[in-house]
Formats: structure tokens, sequence, C-alpha cells
């Protein structure tokens, strides 16, 4: 049984996110086209491409524990890790529960404005992902990722 439904999640037997494949976490989280281009945008280099390798429970895990071995130079890796996990399940809720459409791009802005707060909480200006550059200042304008 899948952790969504252990958890009286209530799920159609179609992913809400690309209305191709049955949901499960595995699934949404590391196997859907939508949220493997989230995770493509986010520049993590998180590539989903064996589901049966490590559970998704594993696979989290094993990144978060990979991101606290060394949290001074991992936070932001971690911070951007967990907000796309967010953000996808937060978009999964919107279209299940709100009827909303499948936007991968609105789940970037979403990841965008959780690591922005987080910035702004932690007093840091801007960190830099790759060759982007995400500021919690919202009268500069943040650099959106591109969707491939
Ligand atoms: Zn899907």
């Amino acid at each position: 049984m899948d952790n969504l439904e252990k958890r009286k999640v209530e799920t159609s037997t179609v992913c809400p996110l690309c209305k191709s494949e049955k949901e499960s976490m595995n699934h949404l989280f590391r196997l859907c086209e939508i949220s493997k281009r989230v995770w493509k945008a986010s520049q993590l280099g998180i590539i989903s491409t064996n589901p049966t390798f490590l559970s998704c429970r594993e696979w989290v895990t094993n990144f978060v524990s990979y991101c606290l071995q060394d949290l001074e130079k991992n936070s932001v890796r971690l911070t951007m890790f967990v907000a796309v996990l967010w953000a996808i399940w937060s978009h999964r809720n919107d279209i299940v529960f709100r009827y909303m459409s499948t936007d991968p791009t609105s789940v970037m802005t979403a990841v965008h404005i959780y690591v922005a707060r987080w910035l702004k909480a932690t007093d840091l200006v801007s960190i830099h992902i790759g060759e982007r550059q995400i500021e919690s200042d919202k009268s500069r304008p943040m650099l959106l990722w591109r969707l491939g």
C-alpha cells in the first residue's frame, strides 16, 4: 500500500499532475514528468530514472543525510530540496481540492517564494544556484527558472 493510501489521503488512481500514470509518492515526487521538469529547473542535479532502486522515503532520507553531513555547505541545497517537495505537494493539492490546472511554472514560482522567505528569515540577501540567483528583496525581480 502506498503511503498516500496509508495516510488516508484520498487519491484517484491517476496522478493529478500528469493525468497519465497511477499516483503514488514515488511517482508524484520523483517520476512524474511534471515533477521531473521541476527538479530539472531546480538545478539540484536530481534526475529520477530508477523507481525500484530506492523507495521515495529512502531517496528523501539519503538526500537529507547527505546535506546534513556538511550543513554549512549544503544548507541551500537542503532548503531548495524541501521547498521543491513542498511545492509539488501543494500543487498536487491545489489541483485536487481547488481544481487548478497543472502548471509547473507556478510550482517553481512557489519554490522561489519559499526559498526567498527562508533567505529573509535567515537574514541572507541572495543565493546562487547554478547560474541563477534568488533574492529575498521583493523590490528586485527574481529570475525565473526556465522549465525544459
Ligand atoms: Zn504524474
